[in-house]
């Protein structure tokens, strides 16, 4: 049964993960008169990538993931990257602190926490690596706290569990910055849906799968949506329309009508993680150690040991562990790859597959790992591990973006990707890092496109700055310590 629906939107945003939530409420904090309308299609929000499981609950800035600092050929590290990731954090951190104020969010505890970050590295030239490192980093106020080690009895102390049978032969280094944290990046999306409904009345719609966006004679886009329990179809009119549809969003932006789309492929990557079963092990370790990913191996790959809140139980997680699965979403269809190749993408996935051999036999070797690889792969970082303390737990899938590429044909991209028409009417997200902990700038950016005249009202203005204290700021010194403290009280990351 097919009918048209005459009630028509604002905005519409494809999908119930994190991205949906924080885009939505953000619309309605700047504009509480905008129609917006979630669509989810499986029974519930935050299952996919946003869920608590299916990610490492990093909250990334760059304190610890050495892919952020990379080494220049004349030995000296570049911390750009760094700098840029962690001012994207601090503005996730200071809109999350303003929900808190506004009594929107009453337990920050329930979803972030203090959980020092640490890089840890093996070998003589890692060691001098993570030392260069550290003296750069040191000198910006961003990371001045960061400290560094040799020394296996400092290291001890920071993370026992690791330290367990070693001894000062061991050639290995080891910084730290205190305030890291931990995300439960699931939780907190469900208390934005839980705001949006309260405060908003604006409820996601759930078994409502978007099946196509065609552009409406009016300038609108009209939304195809299934019923996922009567299998009925709904034609729904929106003047923008966000595809944040996770590892969907490709398949989805393939049947929009613009020329943006153009050459865009993805490259499905699946997870594992090592998950501890023994509280005992569970309590000494109170970290995330993020060590380096091999040579050629994807940034996604660097092995970490993280400590986790999960539902009020504090948990130990080690990985991930990549795969191959021919998905898009965890709860995808084996079709999604193939069905993903168009003849306008051929030549950009041919490009990718002929330069990213390295990328197709890690992927093929670590598909082939057993139990017993994965917990030596673990055994680096704790010696003494044991196969019955531990088990497999599937987390979630991610798409690679792939994009056209002058000189290779196609490229294999890392990060994420906002694609949008020129009107910006219709935007979509593709890719999964840093991923959630940016949610907040890259639903910005999402506006700056699609609600430029929102934006730019002297209301929304004065509400950005109270919001979002480094949105459009110049941030020195002075600005960033005085958020960062504040944000910290607020959140309670003692
Ligand atoms: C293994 C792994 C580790 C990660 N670690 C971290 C980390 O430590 N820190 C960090 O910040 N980020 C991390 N990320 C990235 C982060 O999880 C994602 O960037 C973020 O959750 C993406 O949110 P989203 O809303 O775009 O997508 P999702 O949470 O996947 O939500 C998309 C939603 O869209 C729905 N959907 C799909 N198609 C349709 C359709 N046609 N119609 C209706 N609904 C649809 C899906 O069911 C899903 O609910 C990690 C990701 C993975 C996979």
């Amino acid at each position: 049964m097919t009918k048209k629906n005459n009630q028509d939107y604002d905005l519409i945003c494809v999908g119930g993960g994190i991205m949906s939530a924080t885009l939505a409420l953000l619309s309605k904090l700047l504009k509480p008169d905008l129609k917006v309308l979630i669509l989810e299609r499986l029974d519930d929000v935050a299952q996919e990538s946003s869920a608590a499981w299916n990610n490492a609950g990093t909250g990334h800035s760059a304190l610890c993931e050495l892919n952020y600092t990379p080494q220049n050929k004349d030995g000296s590290v570049d911390i750009h990257k760094a700098i840029d990731i962690c001012t994207q954090f601090e503005m996730s951190k200071q809109f999350w602190s303003y929900l808190v104020t506004k009594d929107f969010i009453r337990k920050p505890e329930n979803f972030i926490s203090k959980v020092p970050h640490h890089s840890w590295i093996m070998g003589e030239d890692n060691v001098n690596y993570l030392e260069k490192r550290y003296q750069t980093m040191k000198q910006h106020y961003m990371f001045n706290s960061i400290q560094f080690t040799k020394d296996i009895e400092q290291m001890k102390q920071w993370f026992p569990l690791m330290m367990h049978g070693r001894n000062a032969e061991e050639i290995m280094a080891a910084s730290r910055i205190e305030r890291g944290t931990e995300v439960n990046y699931g939780a907190l999306t469900k208390q934005l849906y839980r705001i949006l409904e309260t405060e908003f009345n604006t409820k996601v719609q759930c078994h409502k799968e978007v099946m196509d966006v065609d552009p409406d004679t009016d300038l609108d886009w009209t939304v195809k949506v299934k019923d996922l329990k009567t299998d009925s179809i709904d034609h729904l009119e929106a003047k923008h329309v966000f595809i944040g549809a996770g590892g969907g969003s490709l398949l989805l932006l393939q049947k929009v009508e613009i020329e943006e789309k153009e050459g865009y492929g993805g490259f499905p990557i699946s997870g594992e993680w090592l998950v501890c079963k023994n509280q005992d092990i569970i309590n000494q370790h109170n970290a995330k150690v993020y060590s380096k990913a091999g040579i050629g191996d994807p940034p996604m790959s660097v092995p970490h040991l993280d400590t986790r809140f999960i539902n009020g139980k504090r948990e130990l997680l080690f990985g991930p562990f990549a795969g191959f699965s021919p998905k898009f979403l965890k709860e995808g269809s084996n079709l999604d790859l193939f069905k993903s190749i168009k003849f306008e993408n051929l030549h950009s996935l041919w490009g990718v597959f002929w330069h990213n051999l390295p990328l197709t036999e890690y992927l093929v070797k670590q598909l082939a790992m057993s139990f017993e690889d994965r917990m030596d792969a673990l055994r680096t970082f704790v010696k003494d591990a044991k196969d019955e303390d531990w088990e497999i737990l599937v987390a979630g899938q991610r798409v690679q973006t792939i994009k056209k590429d002058e000189f290779e044909g196609g490229k294999l991209e890392f990060g994420t990707e906002l694609v949008s028409s020129k009107d910006g009417k219709i935007t979509c997200l593709l890719g999964a890092s840093p991923g959630a902990s940016t949610a907040v700038k890259i639903m910005l950016d999402v506006m700056k496109k699609a609600f430029p005249e929102v934006l730019d009202t002297s209301e929304a203005k004065v509400l950005l700055s109270e919001m979002i204290p480094f949105y459009n700021a110049a941030i020195d010194e002075n600005l960033f310590n005085k958020q960062l403290e504040k944000s910290k009280t607020i959140l309670q990351l003692y």
